[in-house]
Formats: structure tokens, sequence, C-alpha cells
């Protein structure tokens, strides 16, 4: 089979982009990918002058091609700092901050690992032991979330960098429509009291291409899948937006401008936020990872 050529240079293609009809070779993917991610960051004024930046690396292809990216954009910025967050959840035979470890003293950054155990004096084994698995994802996101913002805070960082792509972020949109989740939708991530302030750079690039980045870039990044996956909601929702974008290429486009564009006309977060009494963290509405510990610890009795 004659070898697909890059649709700029003639080189051999490496990447088919089904939404730009683009095939493109290694060096123009990746001008493409970085234009891109720094296109999310000048429009959302994501990296000021002075910023001390958090990046959650789970070890996983996402963070670590955003912990290369960001070290690659920021290395000649002395007025700019980057360092690395592990959460060790405490799933057994998963979980090794190793992995991210490695990652980062390659690139030569500084890294932060925590624990669900040391911080909550649980870990998510324990919370299944006690609960059952059916909830395993919601209690591990909602107490990462806190964990991840805590630990941030606690190490002066002004920003908080995930490793967020576009499928992720389409997934949210319609996992919130699905669930009837108008307060989510219409929520603006802004800064608020007592919150990092969160950036997305890979929030406009397809999964799919941040794995190929991250497959060209960084050296044994994490492959493993949670034994808990299967329960995540994000899976089915996943998996019903994949055969869909197949035949309708531009619709997780679509779903992350309609998240934008209604959070744009929503409220700002700050303005509901309290701080909790018991763990000092943000919440709105109830602070869910102390209601959740408590439920558990109650459970344990
Ligand atoms: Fe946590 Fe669920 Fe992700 Fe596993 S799949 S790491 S339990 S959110």
């Amino acid at each position: 089979m004659p070898d697909v050529l890059c649709s700029k240079c003639r080189r051999q293609a490496i990447l088919f982009q089904r939404y730009s009809g683009l095939h493109l070779c290694k060096t123009h993917f990746i001008t493409d990918f970085e234009a891109k991610a720094k296109r999310a960051i000048r429009k959302h004024h994501w990296v000021c002058s002075g910023d001390r930046i958090g990046v959650a690396v789970s070890g996983g292809k996402d963070s670590s091609a955003l912990l290369y990216f960001l070290s690659k954009l920021l290395k000649k910025r002395k007025d700019i700092s980057l360092f690395a967050i592990t959460i060790d959840e405490g799933i057994r035979g998963y979980r090794d901050c190793r992995v991210a470890s490695q990652i980062a003293e390659r690139l030569g950054i500084e890294h932060v690992t925590v624990s669900f155990e040391e911080e909550f004096g649980i870990t998510l084994d324990e919370i299944v032991e006690v609960r059952g698995d059916r909830l395993s994802c919601s209690f591990c996101g909602v107490l990462r979330r806190q964990l991840v913002n805590r630990v941030a805070k606690r190490n002066r960082a002004t920003k908080l960098a995930l490793g967020f792509n576009l499928d992720d972020e389409a997934q949210s949109v319609l996992m919130n429509v699905l669930r009837g989740d108008a307060d989510r939708l219409l929520r603006q991530m802004g800064p608020a009291e007592g919150l990092v302030t969160r950036i997305k750079p890979f929030l406009y690039i397809p999964e799919r291409e941040v794995a190929l980045y991250a497959t060209l870039h960084v050296e044994g990044f994490d492959i493993g899948r949670c034994p808990y996956s299967y329960n995540a909601l994000r899976a089915d929702v996943r998996n019903l937006l994949n055969d869909y974008s197949w035949r309708h290429p531009a619709t997780k486009y679509s779903l992350v401008n309609l998240g934008e564009r209604l959070a744009a006309a929503g409220t700002a977060v700050g303005t509901a936020i309290t701080l909790c009494k018991t763990c000092g963290e943000p919440f709105i509405g109830e602070c869910r990872p102390c209601r959740m510990l408590s439920e558990v610890l109650h459970d344990q009795l």
C-alpha cells in the first residue's frame, strides 16, 4: 500500500484529522498540536508572568503530555515556575506514583506526591470495601479534586494545570446534559476564594492526538487501566459520543463550544462558594468530600 503523504509537505503522514481533512507528518502534527494548545492558553489568559503552575500528573498519557508540553513552552521563562502533583488514591495494582516521579525527574521538574491515606485516613480500596464499588468513581473524583486543590494551595500554586482533552470536556458537557444538571452547565469557572484557577491547555485537542503527542515525546507513561473504570458513567458516554462523532466529526467541538457559551451566560462560581468549617476547602451547596467521608466512617463502625 503506498504511503499516505502529508497534506502540507508531502512527507509521510502519521495522522489523519477527520475534522480538518488533513493528513499530517510528524513535524506538521507537532506544530499543529502545540499551536492549538498555545491558542487555548492565549484565548483564556491562562498563563501570566509570576505564575507558579501545579500540573496534576497521574503518569497517564494526557497529564504526562501536558507536563512535557508546559516544560517545553515555559523552559526559558524565569518568571514562571512549574511543579508536578500526583495523587495516590490507593488502588492496588493500578496507581504507581513512581511513573509520574520518573517523568517529572527526566524533565527536571519538582514533584509532590500525596495520598488519600495520608490526607483522608482511608484508601479508595478501603472505601470500596465499605461502600461497594458502584460509586467508586464518584468517591475517587470528588476526593481527588479536593485534594489536588489543597496540595496546589499548600505549594503556593497560582494555577492548576489539568490534562483534560477535547473528548473529556465534551463528555463532561454531555454528562451534565444527560443528568439535567443545569447548575453545572451554567457555572462559570473563574478566580474564587480557596480555589486555585484551573487551566486546561489541551481543551481543544482530541484524545487520540494527545495520545500520539505523548507517544512521540514521553518515555514510559502509564497505559494501565483502573480496575474500577467499568463503573464510570463516563465510559458509557465516551462510547456513545465516539460512535456518534464517527459520523459527525465536529460533534465534540460543538459540545465544548456549547459548554463554554452556557458558562459565559451563567453565574461566576465565586459568587456561590463557601469555605467548609471542617476541612477549610471551598464548596458549593455542600462539602461533598466531608459528607462522603463521614458516610464511609459511619458505615465502618
Ligand atoms: Fe478513580 Fe474511577 Fe478513574 Fe479509577 S476510573 S481512577 S476509580 S475516577
